[in-house]
């Protein structure tokens, strides 16, 4: 929360430097411009003027040279009208207000309308004239209160002291009238600080100087400004009314030859008005940015939001699946343990089956043994002994036997390791088969085993295999109380062996739950049925990567089928 606030507070100031920045350059290149061009126009506006008064001058100068005004001047006494009409006639050409000569006395004597007789020796551009040297003034007529420029030339005598002075006034609107209405303002301040000629009336005769703000009424010939600059611009925030400028750049330029400054005011509101545009461009520009990022940052918060959502997820996944995994190998380790103490107990308890069998079986040839024995005592009394060697062959065949038998007992009994090796299934068939002869005789079935040439040699424990092929057997008996076949056959199978034991039974009555643990359709107590024969022999085979079936035979009785890994050729011998 507090990095998107100041991400947003970094963002705002930028933008906000950007935006101030492009208005700040803009404006700052737009008075530039307007500057330029200002000043270029103001000096024209002063060549202007100068190029006008200049005229005026060079005819003050070129008519005091006029041989009448020399003559009159020189002579007073003679009749002045003649003059007064060269000047009359001059000031009209000229579009003068007005023609004077000064006499040597320093009054009026000749003139284009009235006034002669005036006295002017005080007027500072007539005792310049006096002197010989050109006078030059502006001034205001008192009465009128016209605004006039005013030339002195001196008016010399041929033998050279100044005869007098010609004197001539111009009104400054016969200057200010051909420049009127341009855009620029311009206006000529003199030494007072007084605007004493310009292109718009407000500011005639005008006092541009400073005024504080609030200082009550403004007087009507001062002008309130109040100057700044932008950066090296003079800008002047106006009060004067509609026609003039709001806020103007204010230019100057010195004319010393008639003592006077030029002054222009342009308005800066294109100015302003193309800053403002860029400034709101740039503003544009920063929005769409802004938003972009904004969107972008959202986007990747909200990616963010879910791999960590994902990541916990997986977390919390990975430690069940580590828990899960975890009980599933102690139950499968408790499972192996369990199973092992099955085969174990299974065994004994086939053991115990087998015993009454075997005791019997195991009884027989020792009872025959006896009378054999006996027999060949006889024999041998009677001087018969071939037919005792005889007895004694027998003997020695069925004690044979019998040492067979317990060998298998032996083995069986015994608890074998995990581990597998090559097995040959035709030997571990026929142990199992002389294990439950007597079973199945006592059954009444006959056995179809047709054991294969050679050996066939498969993985698994030599043991637990004879178990289960037992186990099949003593099923097959049990199927088949009231006698019938049980037929073995043993098969290779594309790398895998396939061994079969099928009875002639009623058949299995349930095959899908033949291989539950305590699943038994046997009478309890009665002959073997615990129920776990099939589920331990499952187990069995299933430890050494083969499968155990069970199925009922379409010609009747009950087929299980157990498969094999086949041993690979070469390590038979091991
Ligand atoms: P038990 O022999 O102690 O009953 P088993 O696990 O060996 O236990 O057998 C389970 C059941 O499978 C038997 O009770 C029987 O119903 C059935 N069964 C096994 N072999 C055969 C067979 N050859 N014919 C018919 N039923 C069989």
């Amino acid at each position: 929360m507090i990095r998107r606030a100041l991400a947003l507070a970094v963002f705002l100031s930028l933008a906000g430097a950007v935006i101030a920045g492009t208005w700040w350059r803009a404006l700052d290149d737009a008075l530039t411009r307007l500057e330029e061009r200002g000043r270029a126009d103001l000096a024209l506006a002063g060549d202007r003027l100068l190029g006008q008064l200049q005229r005026y001058r060079e005819m003050t100068v070129l008519m005091a040279d006029h041989p009448e005004i020399l003559r009159f001047a020189l002579d007073p006494s003679v009749p002045a009208e003649p003059v007064d009409a060269l000047l009359r006639r001059t000031a009209d050409m000229t579009r003068s207000d007005e023609f004077l000569l000064v006499g040597a006395s320093g009054r009026i004597i000749a003139s284009s309308g009235p006034g002669r007789g005036a006295n002017r020796s005080t007027a500072p551009y007539v005792r310049r004239a006096m002197q010989g040297a050109l006078g030059f003034h502006h001034e205001i007529e008192k009465e009128t209160g016209r605004r006039l420029f005013v030339y002195a030339a001196p008016v010399f005598s041929p033998d050279g002291p100044v005869a007098g002075a010609l004197v001539v006034r111009i009104e400054t609107e016969a200057v200010e009238v051909i420049w009127r209405g341009e855009p620029m303002i311009v206006f000529f301040t003199d030494s007072d600080g007084i605007a004493f000629v310009s292109n718009r009336d407000e500011l005639v005769l005008v006092r541009l100087d400073l005024m504080p703000e609030g200082e009550g009424e403004v007087p009507a010939d001062l002008l309130r400004r109040k100057v700044r600059h932008i950066d090296r611009h003079e800008v002047w925030d106006l009060d004067g009314g509609p026609y003039l400028p709001a806020r103007a750049l204010h230019l100057t330029r010195p004319l010393p030859v008639i003592e006077m400054t030029g002054e222009a005011l342009v308005d800066i509101a294109p100015a302003e008005r193309q800053a403002l545009l860029q400034a709101l461009v740039a503003a544009a520009a920063c929005l769409v940015i802004g938003a972009g990022g904004y969107a972008l940052l959202e986007r990747r918060r909200a990616l963010a939001v879910q791999l960590a959502a994902e990541a916990e997820a997986n977390a919390r996944l990975e430690t069940r699946v580590e828990e899960r995994t975890r009980e599933l190998s102690e139950a499968n380790e408790q499972l192996h343990r369990a199973q092992a103490e099955l085969v174990q107990a299974g065994k004994l308890s086939a053991l115990g089956q087998m015993s009454a069998g075997i005791s019997h079986e195991l009884n027989q040839p020792l009872m025959a043994i006896r009378s054999y024995a006996e027999n060949a005592g006889l024999f041998l009394d009677r001087a018969q002994p071939e037919k005792a060697a005889e007895n004694l062959g027998r003997i020695n065949d069925l004690a044979r036997r019998m040492g067979r038998i317990i060998k298998n007992l032996r083995a069986f009994a015994r608890q074998e390791h995990d581990g597998m090796s090559d097995v040959d299934l035709v030997q571990v068939v026929a142990d199992a088969l002389e294990l439950s002869e007597a079973r199945l005789r006592a059954s009444g079935v006959g056995v179809d085993w047709q054991p294969p040439a050679a050996a066939v040699w498969v993985r698994g424990g030599e043991v637990r295999l004879q178990q289960v092929v037992m186990n099949l057997l003593a099923n097959a008996a049990d199927a088949m109380e009231a006698g019938g076949t049980v037929s073995i056959n043993i098969a290779p199978v594309a790398g895998r062996v396939r061994l079969a034991v099928a009875d002639t039974g009623p058949g299995i009555a349930e095959p899908d739950r033949i291989f539950d643990p305590f699943y038994s359709t046997k009478e309890v107590g009665a002959s073997e049925g615990m129920g776990l024969g099939l589920s331990i022999s499952y187990g069995i085979v299933q430890s050494f990567g083969g499968t155990i079936a069970g199925r009922n035979r379409d010609t009747g009785g009950a087929e299980f089928v157990v498969e094999l890994d086949a041993a690979e050729p070469g390590t038979k011998a091991a």
